[in-house]
């Protein structure tokens, strides 16, 4: 409903008040005005009445009808009054107007009798023989103390009526103007009183609107003024508890963004409202859009649907491990319920633990623990087989022993390898982890011709050419005994897994901001699914060839390391019956 402003709830009654005031007064002093007009035109009619009896005033005069007559006629034209002469018997003498011959008996006339009993007479009434309304003022014509006659004078109501009615059209135009001017003068007082109340009201409005830092203007009355202040103080407190607020919000919001762990607050109505960054990636939804939407509408997986549905029923705070993804993602979840400081509870909270890379971890260093065991095992069932068969009698037999003996020394040799390459590895791993790994800026072409010379006789061995192609200037930072190592290990490699008469080539470039070492080969290339595992310890495409190769399955893993060392990487590229090319990413100079 619309309500009216105010304003114009003040100012109808400022106009009525004073309008009911101006009609009251122009209508008293229309009414004392023509009361006094009256009385003013009767002492006036008096005034000429007295003016003709003093002309006649004599017993003389009286008897002289005609002159009478004509004294009222030459008077009352001059005057412009009608006067007429009467005698105590109501004969008519003389008539301004009239001829008194034709006029009847007057004695009846009540302004007549009034005179006759010695007092001065007014009426005001329909005059028979003029046919209009008129004032009649009589007076006693006296002569020795006795009344001998009456002079009456009269005028008509016509031009009483006229004069009184211009002096009321005075009135009431005077009237108009007031009320105009008064009507201008309240709408003025009505706004001075309804604007500073408007400006109080647009200031709460901004208020409610939120806009707490402007001000609202002190109006000057006392009240105004102290309900403005009042308001200003209000919207000062409210300003600070909001700012508070929201620096808490921030903060908590702060918290909950840094932190790794993905966390949900879910209602009791199973609806999410709250969720950190590393929560919504980890349920891999929009963060602001998922907010305040069900668990069913955002979780799409059925085990983590289930955790949340537990803690929900749950009293106790539960914990669980979650598989996302069909596996590809490990989650730990905690669950516990929320509740306000009154104990009430709000739903829960849910804190998930991507623990992915540690379970992996873990499954690598329990294959690592089993590889290695397995991987020594092989030679030491190997040395121990033939060592009980030479101490059953097998040492009596000089060809069989000898061969038995190589055979045994060929395993201790690889068990030595196994071992040399499982303690290289861990030093690497060791003195990277202790920053003693250090670095100089080095000639790569130097680097790599070493490398090269110490696989050469494997690869003239197996009818294999290896080719160099390095900048003579190229220089990067690196530990030269640890790259080497790497380069070797990559050579050793491509040789091993390239059929004769096919070439290897080792390239070093710079390339944008690092110096890049390839590696390539034509030989057997590596099937794509094993790419991703390649460089895991004792992880093999072709267990057999390694073996036969005097392969560890830890050359990879090395190399991997020492790129790490390096502060780079290796990459693989491959085509399963073209070759290989592996890339180490190193820091240039
Ligand atoms: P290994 O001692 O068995 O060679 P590595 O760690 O050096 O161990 O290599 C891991 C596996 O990767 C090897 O067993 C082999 O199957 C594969 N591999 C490594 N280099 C090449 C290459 N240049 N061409 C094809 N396969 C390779």
């Amino acid at each position: 409903m619309r309500r009216p402003k105010l304003l114009w709830h003040l100012f109808p009654y400022f106009l009525l008040v004073t309008l009911v005031t101006l009609v009251a007064v122009t209508w008293y002093s229309a009414h004392s005005w023509r009361a006094f007009f009256l009385g003013q035109t009767a002492r006036d009619l008096e005034t000429r009445a007295r003016l003709v009896e003093t002309r006649i005033s004599g017993r003389a005069a009286l008897e002289n009808e005609v002159w009478v007559d004509k004294l009222c006629k030459d008077l009352g034209k001059i005057t412009s009054t009608r006067l007429t002469v009467i005698l105590p018997s109501g004969k008519v003498l003389g008539d301004t107007d009239e001829a008194p011959a034709k006029m009847d008996n007057h004695g009846d006339r009540p302004e007549i009798q009034e005179a006759l009993a010695g007092k001065e007479g007014v009426s005001t009434r329909f005059s028979f023989t003029l046919g209009h309304n008129r004032m009649y003022v009589a007076v006693p014509v006296k002569s020795q103390g006795k009344i001998i006659g009456v002079v009456r004078a009269s005028l008509p109501m016509t031009s009483i009526g006229q004069a009184l009615k211009a002096y009321y059209l005075q009135i009431v135009l005077g009237g108009l103007f007031i009320a105009l001017l008064v009507a201008l003068l309240s709408f003025y007082i009505a706004r001075r009183l309804s604007d500073p109340l408007e400006n109080l009201k647009r200031g709460a409005l901004r208020f409610a609107q939120g806009d707490l830092s402007r001000k609202l203007p002190i109006p000057r009355t006392d009240e105004l003024a102290s309900l403005a202040e009042v308001l200003n103080e209000m919207a000062g407190k409210l300003e600070d508890r909001i700012n508070a607020l929201i620096r808490q919000g921030q903060m908590q919001e702060a918290v909950l963004s840094s932190m790794i762990e993905g966390v949900l607050a879910i209602d009791a109505g199973q609806r999410l409202i709250a969720l950190n960054r590393a929560g919504a990636s980890l349920l891999g939804v929009n963060k602001e859009g998922a907010l305040h939407r069900t668990v069913q509408e955002i979780v799409q997986d059925s085990e983590l649907r289930w955790f949340i549905n537990r803690t929900l029923s749950a009293q106790d705070p539960i914990e669980g491990e979650v598989d996302l993804n069909k596996g590809e993602q490990i989650l730990q979840a905690h669950g516990t319920s929320l509740r306000d400081p009154a104990g009430a509870s709000l739903g829960v909270l849910i804190v998930l633990h991507d623990v992915t890379h540690l379970r992996r971890l873990e499954h690598v260093r329990r294959d690592f623990v089993a590889n290695v065991s397995h991987e020594l095992k092989t030679p030491i069932t190997s040395i121990k087989g033939f060592m009980e068969t030479l101490l059953a009698g097998a040492i009596r037999e000089p060809e069989n022993a000898e061969n038995f003996l190589r055979i045994v020394a060929r395993q201790t040799d690889r068990l030595n390898e196994i071992i040399d390459d499982l303690l290289s590895l861990s030093r690497i791993e060791k003195d990277a982890e202790r920053g003693q790994i250090f670095l100089t800026t080095q000639r790569v072409k130097g680097v790599l011709a070493a490398a090269i010379e110490i696989c050469t006789p494997k690869a003239q061995d197996r009818g294999i050419g290896v080719d160099l192609n390095c900048p003579e200037d190229l220089r990067a930072r690196v530990n030269a005994p640890l790259l080497e190592q790497a380069v070797v290990n990559l050579v050793d490699n491509a040789i091993k897994y390239s059929e004769g008469n096919r070439e290897v080539r080792v390239e070093a470039e710079r390339t944008g901001p690092e110096v890049v070492i390839r590696v390539r080969d034509q030989g057997s290339g590596i099937p794509p699914e094993h790419l991703p595992r390649l460089f895991e310890r004792f992880y093999r495409v072709d267990s057999g060839r390694s073996r036969q190769f005097g392969g560890t399955g830890l050359g990879l893993a090395i190399v991997k390391h020492i790129a790490q060392a390096h502060g780079g990487k290796v990459t693989v590229a491959s085509t399963p019956g073209k070759g290989s090319v592996f890339s180490l990413h190193l820091l240039p100079d």
